[in-house]
């Protein structure tokens, strides 16, 4: 196990400064255009992937990093030059670790390459979870999937939304249920591979924020997939349905759902470090600007009102990091989370991202309310934080439940 450490070290502070200079010489410069376009930035993906940045195998290397370090380090870095981009080229990775959990060594070799593509035809993935119905409530999902022994195949129906590259990815991953009566424990995974007959893109919607990243609703008709598309294999989920089942029957489903929380957690505080990203970049334009914007024949950061406000900015951001860096930390060297540590974090950085954009905006006067500075745009983008994986108020609810000792619902 790695010692919790604060320090990055030598080859951290290489990787940081790579990604660091992407950030700034290929994200910051198109990110005016892509929210306005409201469109995938596929060359910027693909400019990415040129250098190694959208590859499993970068991700890979940051995740297994014992320091725990890796990965909000990348993301920080990626979303202080522009969340919707950075989102575009992340948002593969939310499929790809679906599989990596539960997929099979070939299934993972088979799919996971089709969702990257190529430097030269560049794909992306999507997983479909949410429904109009079933957002915060996972298990009132009603997707479902029935197997045909006779053709060995699955058959999937309905409706998924909110799907980052739903519809336009090369392989979705969608959640179905497979038992109606073990809640989030009767769902599993498939995959659906490019061009199956069946699956459509519904309304792609217009967003506040994040608009360089696409997300759609996904619709499944009579989706059939082969049985080797269910992750995991069949012979492994009837014997976790039928664990489940004996675990339902002995604790009324307590335990399932604790289960189901520690997945959850283990992946919030890279979501953290993104809006530690977007908060950062908001507040290094706001101490600039305020150094330099003169009013009343000084700078404006002279005023204790304005710097006050920076202070806050700042101690709020380092905060936050350091709530998504311990639960990174804990993550990865599989430390139990007895405080909800990895809600807390991403609960307090999505919060600070909100607000540190928002009291950028206020540092800039009229010129923050414009789209001639960038943290109009970010302030928009910082909104998500709060809401997808997990809004803030679930975060509340599973750090006070666990705190309490009760289930998480
Ligand atoms: C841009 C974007 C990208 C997304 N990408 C994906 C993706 O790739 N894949 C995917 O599967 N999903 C994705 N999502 C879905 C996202 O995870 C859900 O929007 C989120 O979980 C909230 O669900 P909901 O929108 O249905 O809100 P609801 O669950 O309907 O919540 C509405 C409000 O009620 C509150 N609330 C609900 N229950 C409680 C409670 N018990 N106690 C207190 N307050 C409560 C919520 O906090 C919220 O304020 C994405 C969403 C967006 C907006």
């Amino acid at each position: 196990m790695a010692e919790f450490t604060m320090e990055l070290n030598d080859e951290q502070r290489e990787v940081r400064d790579w990604l660091h200079g992407f950030a700034a010489d290929v994200i910051r410069p198109a990110a005016a255009e892509w929210d306005e376009r409201e469109e995938t930035p596929w060359p910027v993906i693909q400019e990415a992937a040129k250098v190694g940045i959208y590859s499993l195998d970068f991700y890979a290397q940051q995740y297994f990093d014992p320091t725990g370090l890796g990965i909000p380090m990348a993301m920080e870095e990626l979303f202080w030059g522009d969340a919707g981009i950075a989102l575009s080229i992340v948002g593969t990775g939310l499929a790809a670790v679906g599989v990596l959990a539960n997929g099979t060594e070939e299934q993972i070799g088979t799919w996971i390459p089709q969702m990257y593509g190529d430097q030269n035809d560049v794909k992306v993935a999507a997983f479909c979870s949410s429904e109009p119905d079933a957002g915060s409530d996972v298990a009132s999902m009603r997707t479902r999937a029935v197997y045909d022994e006779a053709k060995d195949e699955w058959v999937i129906n309905g409706t998924k939304t909110w799907a980052t590259n739903g519809g336009i990815a090369n392989v979705h991953v969608v959640v179905a249920v497979v038992d109606p009566e073990l809640g989030s424990k009767g769902h599993a995974s498939f995959i659906v591979p490019p061009g199956t007959a069946g699956l459509s893109q519904g309304q792609k919607f217009k967003k506040h924020g994040i608009r360089a990243s696409h997300t759609a609703e996904v619709i499944l008709d009579n989706v059939r997939v082969p049985g080797s598309c269910l992750l995991g294999g069949k012979e492994k989920l009837d014997e976790r349905l039928a664990r489940a089942r004996e675990r339902a029957k002995a604790s009324g489903g307590e335990r399932v759902k604790n289960a189901a929380m520690a997945t959850f957690e283990a992946s919030r505080p890279a979501v953290g470090a993104m809006a530690v990203g977007t908060a950062r970049a908001a507040y290094e334009v706001a101490l600039d600007y305020a150094r330099t914007r003169e009013q009343f024949g000084r700078p404006i950061i002279d005023n204790q009102g304005v710097a006050f406000q920076l202070a806050d900015m700042r101690t709020q951001i380092d905060a936050a990091r350091l709530l998504v860096w311990r639960a990174s930390w804990m993550a990865v060297n599989g430390k139990p989370f007895t405080a909800a540590e990895g809600s807390m974090s991403k609960l307090f950085a999505s919060e600070t991202a909100k607000k540190v954009t928002a009291q950028a905006i206020q540092i800039l006067g009229g010129n923050g309310y414009t789209r001639e500075y960038p943290v109009e745009r970010m302030h928009r983008d910082a909104a998500i934080y709060t809401i997808f994986e997990g809004t803030s108020e679930i975060q509340r609810l599973v750090i006070a439940r666990t705190l309490a000792g009760m289930p998480i619902r």
